[in-house]
């Protein structure tokens, strides 16, 4: 069943800038936090990796499942508990590369050199635009735990921290900050997708 978001009330005033830095959110469920990744995910139009920060059970995962539903994959997205990465085709050629750095230690340094020697560099380049003259792939690279390899992340990435709400099981507060022209891009056409609307779950 396709969950969509409802477009924004054209009545009132847009205060959305045209190219946003910054976007403070708040779900009250997992099923809103995965409508949320849908809009990301339909509102992707160019390769992107996306860091995604926050402790054990923040909704890491389930931000990704709505990204990966938004891109058009229709495998169900688990967390790669015992592989480094798990690659899913979406929609139009373009497929989700999903990054779990949980089990790569938890100093950023040795996180780092172990990720290295698993090729996440070369994981992270296919989210860089293809070369001229190959065919207009997207590969979004979604990845948990990101602040563990925050020397590797290229400077243009769409970084999403998730918290827990004291005193709301349910509620998480999710903060997108964009850190260049592609993710400030993307986080523009999401802003303007996106309404806070408890919605039926994918
Ligand atoms: P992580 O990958 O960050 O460890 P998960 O996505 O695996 O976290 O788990 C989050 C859990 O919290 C899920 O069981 C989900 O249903 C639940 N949950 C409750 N409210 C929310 C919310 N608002 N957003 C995301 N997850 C939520
Ligand atoms: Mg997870």
């Amino acid at each position: 069943m396709e969950a969509q978001a409802k477009p924004m009330n054209r009545d009132t005033p847009q205060r959305i800038p045209p190219n946003l830095d910054e976007l403070i959110l708040v779900t009250r469920s997992g099923e809103e936090t995965q409508v949320l990744g849908r809009a990301i995910g339909e509102a992707v139009q160019e390769s992107l990796v996306i860091a995604l920060q926050g402790d054990l059970g923040a909704g890491k995962t389930t931000l990704t499942q709505g990204i990966a539903a938004g891109l058009g994959v229709s495998h169900r997205v688990t967390s790669p508990t015992f592989t480094l990465v798990s690659e899913y085709p979406g929609r139009d050629g373009a497929r989700l590369l999903h990054v779990d750095s949980y089990r790569l230690g938890d100093s950023s340094q040795a996180a780092q050199r172990e990720a290295s020697t698993f090729g996440m560099e070369e994981i992270l380049e296919q989210a860089e635009a293809p070369a001229l003259g190959e065919p207009p792939a997207i590969t979004v690279v979604v990845i948990e735990w990101a602040e563990r390899l925050a020397e590797l992340l290229p400077p243009d990435h769409l970084a999403i921290h998730l918290e827990h709400l004291p005193d709301e099981p349910d509620s998480r507060r999710l903060r997108l900050v964009a850190h260049g022209p592609r993710s400030r891009a993307l986080l523009s056409r999401v802003a303007q997708a996106w309404t806070p609307q408890p919605a039926e779950p994918l």
